[in-house]
C-alpha cells in the first residue's frame, strides 16, 4: 500500500476518476451534424444543437453501439433498458439550458479493469458505470477584450462518462488507470483517446484518510487533460488536504481546477449536489431498449483486448509482465511485435522492438504505423544475427542504416561489406598481428592482468573494421595467450 507520511503519521490516498471520452462517430448524439475536429467555429451546428424551439432529439444508433462496445470492453454489465435524463444548469455554451445525460439508469453498469504498475504488479479497479451524454459548446474568453465568444461545434457531441469506484490509491495508479482506459478505447475504436484535442479528459476525485478509517471528504478536480497533469494534480491535492487536516481544518467538498503552469489546484466553486440539477427523464426521448441479440452480436466483433493480449504474451512468449504490458499498450505495436516474433526467439524480438526500434521512432518522432523499418525487415535482421551473418554490434549499425534508407538488411550488408568475419584463418591472422604488436601487453597478461585482453580484442576489431566475430576472437586470443 502506498502511504504518504504526514506530521501526525501515515495517510492513505483514495481516488475515483470520471473519464469523459468523446465517442468516435461521424455525427452527434442526437443530431446529424458533423463531429470533425478543428472546423471553423459554429460551422457544425444543427438546429437541434443550437436548441431552436421545437427541435427534437433523435438518438444516434452508432453512438449507442459504441457505448455498448466500450461497456463490453470494460467487462461490464450492459443494461438492456436505460433512460435519458435532463441535467439542468445554465451556462452560455449550453443553449438548451440542460444537458441530456443518463442518471439513475445508465446504459452500462458495473465492470472492472486491470491496471499495470511500474513494478510489474497489477491491480483491479472497479468501474461503477458508463453513461452517454451530450457535450457542451465552448466559451472563448481570450479573443475579444470585452466579450465572451461561443463556439457550438462541440455542442451535442456524444460523450461516454466512465466512472470508477474509489479503488485507486496513488497518483501512479491513477495514471495507470487512465492509460489502460485509453488503450482499451483505442483497441475498441470507440474513442481516439487524444487528450491534447480534448477527446479524453478526467475529473479527479481525491480524499485522504488514516489507514482503516472511513473515507474522507473528497475534492473534485475538473477537466484535467493529460496523464502528467492528473498525477501532478493528485500530488498537490494530497499534500494540501493532509496539511489542512493536520492543522486542524476540514476538507470542503468542492470543485477545484488544476493550473498546469503552477502545478496546483484552486477552488472553483462549492460542489453541486445531484438535486441542484433537477434531474428528470427527458420527455422528448423514449427509454432506450436494447435487444440481447444485438448486444451479443457486438460482443462477437470485439478484438483481443490489451489485458488478454498481455496475458497471452506472458504465457506464449515467456515475456515479463512489464515488457508484455509495454508491447500491448497500442494495438499497432503489438501487431508489429507479433510479426517480428513469428518463428523467432520472442525475447530477442521484444528487445529489438522496445530497444532500437522504439529508440529510433522516439528520436525521429515517428509513429509505428509509418516506421521506415517494416516488421519483415526487422525479422530478417534478427535472422542474420542468429545465423552469424552479422554480430549483435554490427546489427545495430545495420539497423540505423535500415531506419534511414528503408532498405532490406540483405542489401545493406552486401553492398557495404558488413558481413561478420567468422573465417578462422582471417581471425587468426589478425590475432597474431595484435600479439606481435603488443609485447608489453602480452607481458601484462601473463603477469595476471586479464583485463588487458580487451586491448587485444580492440586491436583485432580495428584491423577487421569491427566485423570479426567477437566470440571467435576471444577464443582465439585465449588459446594463443594461454597456450
Ligand atoms: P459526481 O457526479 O457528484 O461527481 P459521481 O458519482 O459521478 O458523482 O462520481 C463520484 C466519483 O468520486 C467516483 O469516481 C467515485 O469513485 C469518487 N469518490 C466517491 N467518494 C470518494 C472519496 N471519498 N474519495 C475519493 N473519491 C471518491
Ligand atoms: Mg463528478
Amino acid at each position: 500500500m502506498t502511504l504518504i507520511q504526514g506530521r501526525t503519521g501515515d495517510w492513505e490516498v483514495v481516488i475515483g476518476l470520471e473519464v469523459h471520452a468523446q465517442v468516435t462517430s461521424k455525427s452527434k448524439l442526437f443530431s446529424g451534424a458533423s463531429t470533425e475536429f478543428g472546423a471553423e467555429p459554429n460551422t457544425q451546428v444543427s438546429l437541434v444543437d443550437a436548441a431552436m424551439p421545437g427541435m427534437l432529439p433523435v438518438i444516434n444508433e452508432k453512438a449507442v453501439e459504441q457505448a455498448v462496445r466500450t461497456g463490453l470492453g470494460l467487462n461490464a454489465q450492459i443494461n438492456l433498458k436505460s433512460i435519458f435524463d435532463r441535467k439542468n444548469y445554465f451556462y452560455p455554451d449550453l443553449p438548451q439550458g440542460y444537458q441530456i445525460s443518463q442518471y439513475l439508469d445508465p446504459v452500462v453498469g458495473k465492470g472492472e479493469i486491470e491496471i499495470d504498475l511500474e513494478d510489474g504488479s497489477t491491480r483491479t479497479v472497479g468501474i461503477t458505470r458508463l453513461h452517454l451524454e451530450q457535450d457542451a459548446g465552448k466559451s472563448i474568453h481570450d479573443q475579444d477584450p470585452r466579450k465572451t465568444l461561443v463556439d457550438l461545434n462541440r455542442s451535442g457531441v456524444a460523450l461516454m462518462e466512465i466512472v470508477s469506484e474509489p479503488d485507486i490509491r496513488s497518483a501512479e495508479e491513477a495514471g495507470a488507470y487512465v492509460e489502460k482506459i485509453r488503450s482499451i478505447l483505442r483497441y475498441l475504436g470507440t474513442c481516439d483517446g487524444n487528450m491534447q484535442e480534448g477527446s479524453m479528459r478526467a475529473d479527479v476525485n481525491v480524499s485522504v484518510r488514516k489507514p482503516g478509517d472511513d473515507f474522507g471528504t473528497r475534492a473534485e478536480i475538473k477537466n484535467v487533460n493529460s496523464i502528467r497533469f492528473i498525477r501532478q494534480a493528485i500530488d498537490y491535492e494530497v499534500r494540501r488536504q493532509i496539511e489542512l487536516i493536520e492543522d486542524g481544518g476540514e476538507v470542503d467538498q468542492e470543485t477545484r481546477l488544476f493550473d498546469p503552469d503552477r502545478a496546483e489546484t484552486r477552488s472553483m466553486r462549492s460542489k453541486e449536489e445531484a438535486h441542484d440539477y433537477r434531474y428528470f427523464p427527458d420527455p422528448d426521448l423514449l427509454p432506450l431498449e436494447l435487444e440481447q441479440s444485438w448486444v451479443d452480436a457486438i460482443r462477437e466483433t470485439l478484438p483481443e483486448l490489451p489485458d488478454q493480449k498481455k496475458h497471452r504474451f506472458v504465457d506464449d512468449y515467456g515475456l515479463s509482465v512489464i515488457d508484455a504490458g509495454t508491447l500491448v499498450a497500442e494495438r499497432k505495436i503489438a501487431e508489429f511485435f507479433e510479426a517480428v516474433a513469428e518463428g523467432r526467439d520472442a525475447k530477442v524480438a521484444a528487445n529489438w522492438v522496445m530497444g532500437e526500434l522504439f529508440g529510433a521512432l522516439n528520436r525521429t518522432d515517428t509513429d509505428i504505423a509509418t516506421s521506415p523499418v517494416s516488421a519483415a525487415q526487422l525479422g530478417q535482421l534478427i535472422d542474420f544475427i542468429s545465423d552469424g551473418t552479422v554480430s549483435n554490434r554490427l546489427a545495430k549499425n545495420v539497423f540505423e542504416i535500415m531506419f534511414e534508407t528503408s532498405d532490406d538488411p540483405k542489401k545493406i550488408v552486401e553492398q557495404r561489406g558488413m558481413k561478420q568475419v567468422t573465417d578462422a584463418g582471417a581471425i587468426e591472422a589478425a590475432v597474431d598481428e595484435a600479439i606481435a604488436a603488443g609485447a608489453a601487453q602480452v607481458d601484462q597478461y601473463k603477469g595476471g592482468n586479464v583485463k588487458v585482453l580487451g586491448w587485444f580484442v580492440g586491436q583485432v576489431m580495428k584491423a577487421t573494421q569491427g566485423k570479426a566475430n567477437p566470440q571467435a576472437v576471444n577464443e582465439m586470443l585465449r588459446k594463443k595467450l594461454d597456450g
